[in-house]
């Protein structure tokens, strides 16, 4: 096993990475930019290097200054989290170059899975339905018009480098499109530096349903049950639970070994998670696969008891799985609520200040991920999303009960945070119903 792991990551997830590190007796390097001395993830760590001025792009984005940090510190792994160098395979070939264990799929893996268009076509060849598109890259806007007019309208764009929501277009006739093609292609290009773009058939009305899994170095792979992510603004994840009450065990079983399909297809180890969309009559297409630990992990954590962060530090380390498929089982009900400082009566403008009261929800199935803490100052350089709140329960509804409960008596003072928010979309009464598709927020939020 590792000895000591830097963490090339900050916020939470830097956090909840040093918590599974410590239980494992490994020791922790924190990195951190000049704006984040002050992030829990420097307090908790056992050390801490500063690797740059606040700019994600001099600090947490800096290969050769974390890459250094891991080498002066002695590390013996890295690990990514999500964001940041989580799927690039420059840095985990580099990591591999400093003689330093990346905790993730292998490079090849992860090229060949990071680039959206291309990883379409593989789940195709791995037997995986994939949504409806056209091949490969489009080479010029002519080239979408023509595989519009054969799909048919709506179709979406999309950035063959997107993540986290950005670089997707709507297009709902011809001439939407040159606009479109034009702002997903310059979203896409400023955002992750590849203009690329391919289409597909804009499914109507989905849910947007994804599988966990785990692959370890000696083929073995299992499914962790599945994720149902629809509460979601702006192509963004907000809210999401495990199980999902969409789908019956078969469907739930076909989507796990379509999953694992893949994995076993490209070799894939250590964690990863394939997204899927379910359309209204039951079937489910591939859309991407995130080669990384999940911001939405937890609830998978509390259905099936499997602690995923570890589970990766144990692959990247050489050990087998100590458990089959036949070993997982689904029991009871998870939600996570993301909890962002930002104003939603303000068209969700980012909130940064000082947090000058914090009392977060506590008791009986109660999880608490953040790095925040009374006093601490929100810096305004990076990600808004500050916490994340976990229920756990028997069942469905008395997680939603307890969410609510939870959400209730969660207090922050000095910000502006979606809390409130979160209250109405866990009382919404389709939300309840499970009447849930991607188009809630816009469809069923609108007041
Ligand atoms: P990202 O890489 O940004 O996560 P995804 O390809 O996973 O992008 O898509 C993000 C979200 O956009 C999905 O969860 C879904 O809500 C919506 N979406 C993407 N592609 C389609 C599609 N073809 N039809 C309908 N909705 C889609
Ligand atoms: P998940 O599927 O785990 O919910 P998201 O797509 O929402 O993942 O992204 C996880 C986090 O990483 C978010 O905070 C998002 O802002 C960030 N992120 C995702 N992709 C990128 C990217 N290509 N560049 C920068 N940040 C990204
Ligand atoms: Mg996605």
């Amino acid at each position: 096993m590792f000895k000591k792991i830097l963490i090339a990551n900050r916020g939470e997830i830097a956090v909840r990475i040093i918590r599974a590190c410590r239980e494992m007796d490994i020791k922790t390097v924190a990195v951190y930019s000049e704006a984040d001395s002050d992030s829990l993830h420097v307090k908790l760590a056992d050390q801490a290097v500063c690797v740059g001025p606040a700019m994600s792009r001099d600090s947490y984005l800096n290969m050769p200054n974390i890459l250094n940090a891991a080498l002066i510190t002695g590390a013996d792994a890295v690990h990514p989290g999500f964001g940041y160098f989580s799927e690039n395979p420059g840095f985990a070939e580099a990591c591999e170059s400093c003689g330093l264990v990346f905790i993730g799929p292998g490079p090849e893996t992860m090229e060949l899975l990071g680039d959206k268009a291309r990883a379409k076509e593989t789940a195709k060849e791995a037997g995986c339905p994939v949504i409806p598109g056209g091949d490969g890259l489009l080479k010029s806007e002519q080239e979408a018009l023509e595989a519009a007019l054969k799909m048919g309208w709506p179709v979406r764009l999309k950035a063959t480098a997107g993540g986290g929501g950005r670089g997707i277009r709507i297009v709902n006739s011809e001439d939407e499109l040159s606009n479109a093609y034009r702002v997903a292609s310059a979203e896409a290009e400023a955002s992750f530096g590849n203009g690329s773009l391919y289409i597909e058939k804009d499914i109507s009305d989905p849910r947007h349903i994804e599988v966990q899994l785990l692959g370890d170095k000696y083929g073995n792979y299992v499914y962790l049950g599945e994720r149902e992510c629809s509460v979601q603004r702006r192509n963004q994840k907000l809210l999401e639970e495990a199980p999902s009450c969409a789908i019956n065990d078969e469907t739930r079983r076909k989507m796990g070994e379509a999953a694992v399909a893949l994995a076993r297809y490209v070799g894939y180890e250590n964690a990863g998670t394939v997204e899927f969309l379910l359309d209204s009559d039951g079937n489910f297409y591939f859309m991407e696969m995130n080669t990384r630990v999940q911001v939405e992990h937890p609830v998978t954590e509390f259905v099936t008891g499997v602690d995923i962060v570890k589970e990766q530090i144990r692959i990247a380390a050489g050990e087998k799985l100590s458990f089959g498929q036949k070993d997982i089982t689904v029991r009871g009900h998870a939600i996570e609520c993301r909890i962002i400082a930002e104003d939603p009566s303000n068209n969700f403008a980012p909130s940064v200040g000082r947090i000058r009261v914090f009392v977060p929800a506590g008791g009986p199935g109660v999880r608490i991920d953040t790095h925040i803490y009374d006093g601490y100052e929100i810096p305004p350089y990076y990600d808004a999303m500050i916490c994340k709140l976990i229920v756990y329960d028997r069942d469905r509804p008395s997680a939603i009960k307890r969410m609510k409960r939870a959400l209730s008596e969660f207090y922050i003072e000095g910000i502006k945070t979606n809390i409130e928010y979160q209250q109405k979309i866990i009382e919404n009464e389709y939300f309840v119903k499970g009447d849930i598709t991607t188009g809630f927020i816009p469809q069923r939020m609108n007041r």
